[in-house]
């Protein structure tokens, strides 16, 4: 699409945009200014660079109209050529590009600059550089409250390609409470006790766990654990041990004559709003299938298949064998789409117990999408009640489903060693139930 028909945010002031929450590389606003048929029930979501890069000078004069297009923010397409084949249109948000001037993102982020958490502000800034923007389905604003999950890995590997050393834990314990157990060794909060598994699991009771746990930790860390978000009307809870800092919540899910619901009243109830959207719905069942098909070799047998690529005539001294991933480029979309082709068309038929060294470029690819699908979140938007007993349906969609970096392979490579080698030997190890085993066809 070209400029000059995008929407333009001019038309809007910065005002009307209200902060809502950030991650790593991106911050988003909802629209809550006037009646605008444009951008009533959208969020928009900018891009962010490191404090450390330089304000570069306002280069939007020295360029003549056109002549410099700035792509579509890469989510935009990613999301329309890759993952709508792989997750159904009705789960996902709408995103389109729109344009945004320099001025206007500077108004906007001195406004929302004392909204931001601080180790946030002390670490990134709003790229005011960019021409374009996301324009996405506001999903939290609005009459009701929504609740951001992000679940993370919702399989354990199958054993055939894991190492002596590491079979036995990685198919008992799952990555994420592996990696759980590593961070809090190290001092970080984390959701400790969470298993995606759990959640994954289409189990009543264990999906009653895993929401249980979301919420404990959520409370427990005033909020700053990202795996649960709660918004109502737009607003992120900032949650506390008090049950009045959960009151905006509790006057959505509990009837008003409940004067001073205690903590566990509105755990409850918040547990049972949430769940019948999430065994219902087919979406966790889609996100855990592509997370295992995706990355079937698991990391270690993606290593051993890059080592025998690059030795093919066995180990031999002086063969210095480059790190994985390593001289892969960023594939472009038309790239990413051939793999999904295939992917779609042969990766049931194919023998991933014996990979051979000549896909080796389509396991990298699918381990790099894989990634996408390990790290993405699912926002769940629940309707006003009105205490009627009448059921209304919510909506589940999946959001942050981003392109990983080719580069990140051999990290990930190196903290999966890390992650297992802190697990081996454990006391008394998690033992995670894998319930969607053998759930892989396509
Ligand atoms: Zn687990």
């Amino acid at each position: 699409m070209d400029t000059i028909s995008l929407p333009s945010i001019q038309n809007t002031s910065p005002a009307d945009w209200q902060y809502i929450s950030e991650g790593g590389s991106s911050i988003v606003f909802s629209y809550s200014g006037p009646v605008n048929p444009q951008f009533d029930g959208t969020a928009l979501r900018l891009r962010k660079v490191s404090n450390d890069s330089p304000v570069s000078p306002d280069q939007s004069q020295s360029a003549a109209e056109g002549q410099l297009e700035e792509p579509d923010d890469p989510t935009i397409v990613f999301q329309r050529e890759i993952i709508q084949r792989l997750v159904p249109l009705t789960y996902l948000p709408r995103l389109e590009a729109v344009k945004v001037e320099r001025e206007w993102l500077t108004q906007l982020a001195k406004l929302c600059e004392e909204k931001r958490p601080l180790e946030r502000r002390a670490k990134d800034r709003i790229d005011l550089n960019r021409k374009k923007a996301v324009l996405a389905t506001d999903l939290v604003g609005g009459k009701g409250w929504a609740v951001e999950i992000k679940p993370k890995w919702g399989f354990l590997p199958s054993p055939t390609h894991l190492s002596p050393a590491t079979v036995a834990t990685k198919t008992t314990t799952c990555r994420f409470c592996m990696h759980s157990h590593l961070k809090s060794t190290d001092g970080e909060n984390v959701s400790l006790g969470y298993c995606p598994l759990d959640l994954f699991s289409g189990d009543t009771d264990r999906v009653k766990k895993a929401l249980n746990t979301l919420w404990d930790v959520w409370i427990g860390s005033s909020g700053s654990v990202n795996n649960l978000r709660i918004f109502v009307e737009g607003q992120m809870l900032r949650p506390s041990v008090l049950p009045q800092s959960l009151r905006p919540l509790a006057t959505q899910i509990i009837p008003s004559d409940a004067r001073h619901p205690d903590l566990i009243t509105i755990r409850d109830r918040f547990v049972d709003s949430v769940l019948p959207l999430l065994l219902d719905t087919p979406v966790l069942r889609i996100l855990s299938m592509h997370q295992r098909n995706l990355d079937t070799l698991d990391i270690e047998g993606l290593s051993t298949l890059w080592k025998n690529a690059h030795s093919p005539l066995g180990p031999s001294e002086g063969i210095k064998i480059p790190s994985l991933g390593s001289g892969l480029t960023q594939p472009a979309i038309q790239e990413l789409s051939s793999f999904v082709d295939i992917y779609l068309q042969k990766h049931a038929a194919m023998d991933h117990e014996h990979p051979d060294t000549a896909n080796l470029q389509y396991y990298c690819l699918a381990y790099l999408l894989s990634a996408s699908f390990k790290d993405c979140s699912i926002i769940m938007r629940i309707p006003p009640v009105s205490f009627d007993g009448k059921r209304r349906e919510g909506t589940i969609t999946v959001i942050d489903l981003d392109v990983k970096g080719v580069d990140r392979l051999s990290k990930w490579e190196k903290l999966d060693r890390e992650i297992v080698a802190s697990y081996v030997g454990v006391g008394d190890p998690a033992v995670c139930v894998d319930g969607q085993k053998g759930s892989t066809r396509l």
